[in-house]
């Protein structure tokens, strides 16, 4: 993205920085939202959206975090057991969505930076009957990337429903709702797409449309029926952000004119950038700094570096601050011992240079020091 804010300071994974233009889109004045010119402006954002998705499917939009779409993606779903791949606190969070909102769960553990291997995966679906499994994409809290491609082919195999989080992918980590066969694919407008907080998105197949009629509790705020119904005519069931809608139209418009398959590239040559420079940090500061992901499962769009055992992240987050730049702790289990890099929405390979020479810089007087 080509405007001066692009090369910004903001490196959060989540919120993450937001542009002036979008900002600004935001100042426009309400309009009736049960109306013509809302109703032509939710089609014109299905357009994009879709096309951010990869799906002919329409596109559910909620005024809410991405958490009341995972919470409606465990509602919507025919009832039965869930099946649980955890790897770090989004995806446990998924679990214990699932649990709170009465369904049996069982899970799949791994530690957090790796992924659920395939063929656990293959073997839980096999020794007993669920109805849905939940796996989260780019596992924020860790930078692990799981192949939902291959989870969800395996998924379809026993016929049970995906549900995908791909909260901070969509917009940043390749994602093919339709070509992949996912049965439900939700995201928020915070993490990839560079908006501010406040929206959540979700696409759900045919397959899980015809048996949601059938899922016992789901509500009215997040039923998906209610949803798909309201999108039937361009509307929203309930009260649309509309000024966040007005920053989403914005920043796909945008988006547009970067094109999807290119922005995933950014993403890429941005994540290629982070791992190079992780990887010299043992040899070049301290030998326990390293990618918390390995190779091969590692997400395009946030990376979790560790720490030496004497180096708080609490303690590099500020001297990184220090410099100008936002950087994040770890998170869950790993929220002291790694600190986390957001490259990821509108960010650029020359912008996100100048943070890692920022943290490189703290990490060595910080570790100079000690
Ligand atoms: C940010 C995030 C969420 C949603 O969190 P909210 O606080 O509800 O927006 C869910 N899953 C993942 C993987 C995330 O990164």
């Amino acid at each position: 993205m080509n405007d001066q804010a692009a090369t910004g300071t903001f490196f959060l994974p989540g919120p993450t920085q937001v542009r002036p233009a979008v900002l600004a889109a935001m100042q426009q004045p309400m309009i009736a939202h049960r109306g013509a010119r809302f109703e032509e402006l939710f089609d014109r954002l299905q357009h994009g959206m879709r096309d951010m998705f990869r799906t002919g499917r329409p596109v559910f939009v909620g005024a809410c975090s991405g958490t009341g779409m995972m919470e409606a993606a465990v509602r919507g779903a025919r009832p039965g057991r869930v099946l649980s791949l955890v790897n770090g606190s989004f995806s446990e969070r998924f679990a214990r969505i699932a649990r709170a909102c009465g369904r049996e769960v069982d899970v799949l553990e791994a530690r957090p930076g790796a992924t659920v291997q395939l063929d656990t995966v293959s073997e839980a679906l096999g020794r007993r009957r669920y109805s849905a499994l939940t796996v989260v994409h780019s596992e924020t809290s860790s930078g692990a990337l799981t192949d939902v491609r291959s989870v969800g082919a395996l998924a379809r195999e026993h016929g049970v429903l995906s549900l995908v989080d791909s909260v901070s992918g969509i917009g940043g980590a390749a994602l093919e709702c339709d070509a992949w066969g996912l049965d439900l694919v939700l995201t928020a407008s915070q993490k990839a797409l560079a908006l501010p907080a406040g929206l959540a998105f979700a696409v759900a197949s045919e397959v899980y449309m015809a048996h949601v009629a059938s899922a016992p509790s789901r509500g009215i705020y997040l039923d998906l029926e209610m949803f798909a119904d309201a999108a039937r005519h361009d509307q929203t069931p309930f009260t649309p952000a509309l000024s966040l809608l007005f920053a989403l139209e914005r920043q796909l418009a945008d988006i547009a004119a970067e094109g999807v398959t290119a922005r995933w590239a950014r993403h890429e040559a941005m994540a290629n950038v982070t791992w190079k420079w992780a990887e010299g940090l043992a040899d070049a500061i301290h030998p326990a700094l390293g990618l918390l992901a390995p190779v091969g499962g590692r997400s395009p769009t946030v990376s979790a570096i560790t720490l030496p055992a004497t180096l708080s992240s609490d303690a590099l987050v500020d001297a990184v601050g220090d410099r100008g730049f936002v950087v994040g702790t770890g998170n869950g289990a790993t929220r002291d011992s790694t600190f986390r890099i957001g490259h990821m929405g509108d960010h650029t390979v020359p912008g996100l240079e100048r943070c890692l020479e920022a943290c490189s810089d703290a990490l060595s007087e910080l570790i100079r020091l000690r």
